[in-house]
């Protein structure tokens, strides 16, 4: 288990990181979200060892992150951090021999994940002659190649189409499965929805939101409420009090309420009409995202 316990950075006046604390279980996949320059590197290298915080600290499994435990953690940084001149199978012993691995285990477990990724004809070409896509691929290989406790990945979809990130992220859940920890770090919610159990929205530096994903957008008092149907009278909605928007999306109307005490109120009018829809659903977590976003820089 990861613990961060309340750490703060700062680079020099500027608040990078501001008494952040989480923990992520064994098997479980942690996002941290935020927009550019939100801290989530910096917190990633504060839990990976390589930035001082100014405050708080990280355990992994009880210990402090030092030099005795790093060969239970996996990285892909942001800069990513490829030897380019390298082959692929080269790349993975100079890293698996690293990580403590000998060379027959790694090309055991090398041989299984280019099976895998669909890039088994790489292995011995140099990686400056791969496409990004698949350096990314060679680069969570490097990062999993020793089979870490903890998995930490800054932007990990960043430039995958979407072939690729339907690959990385299978393999991401056979990793939580098994048991490891992951964090992962987005800006994009597409890849948060459907796949991290926990996460904290960062805004300079400060969660603004955290928690269980379905807990989150239970707790989130809006919701939206979608109806389809023939010749509805949409405008006689807009009067009702707790209505703040309706729009009309591919074919159907999608009313946001201020709570879930207003679908009642809707749903007295228009169960008269000739509907052939109506759901009330939760907000998706772009919208919360946005909306806590942008109620913090207003
Ligand atoms: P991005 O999504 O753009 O990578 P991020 O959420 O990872 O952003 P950080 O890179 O952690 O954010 O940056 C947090 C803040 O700290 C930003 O204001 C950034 O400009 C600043 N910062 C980051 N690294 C340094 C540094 N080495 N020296 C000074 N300021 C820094």
């Amino acid at each position: 288990m990861l613990k961060v316990k309340n750490i703060t950075k700062k680079y020099g006046e500027l608040l990078a990181v501001d008494n952040l604390s989480f923990e992520v279980n064994d098997g479980e996949i942690f996002g941290l979200l935020g927009e550019n320059g939100a801290g989530k590197t910096t917190t990633f290298r504060v839990i990976m060892g390589l930035l001082e915080p100014n405050n708080g600290e990280v355990l992994l499994n009880g210990k402090n992150i030092d030099y005795n435990v790093t060969d239970e953690i996996g990285f892909v940084t942001e800069e990513r951090s490829l030897l380019t001149k390298l082959t692929v199978q080269e790349q993975i012993e100079f890293y698996g021999t690293l990580k403590g691995l000998t060379i027959e285990e790694i090309e055991k477990r090398l041989d299984k994940w280019l099976e895998r990724f669909e890039i088994k004809s790489y292995k011995n070409r140099k990686i400056k002659e791969l496409s990004k896509g698949n350096q990314q691929k060679v680069q969570f290989i490097s990062a999993v190649i020793h089979e870490p406790k903890l998995l930490i990945l800054d932007e990990p979809f960043t430039g995958l189409d979407p072939i690729n990130v339907k690959l990385i992220k299978e393999a991401i859940i056979e990793l939580k499965e098994k048991g490891c920890s992951i964090i992962f770090s987005s800006h994009q919610m597409e890849y948060i929805e459907d796949f991290c159990e926990k996460l904290i929205i960062l805004v300079k530096g400060k969660p603004i939101l955290e928690g269980n994903i379905d807990d989150i957008k239970e707790n989130y008092a809006k919701k939206n409420i979608l109806i389809r149907g023939n010749n509805l009278e949409i405008n006689k909605l807009n009067n009702i009090k707790g209505v703040i928007s309706i729009n009309k999306v591919k074919g159907e109307y999608e009313i946001k309420i201020e709570n879930k005490n207003v679908a009642p109120k809707i749903f007295e009018i228009v169960k008269e009409w000739d509907i052939t829809k109506y759901d009330v659903v939760e907000p998706t977590l772009n919208e919360i995202f946005i909306e806590s976003v942008g109620g913090i820089h207003e």
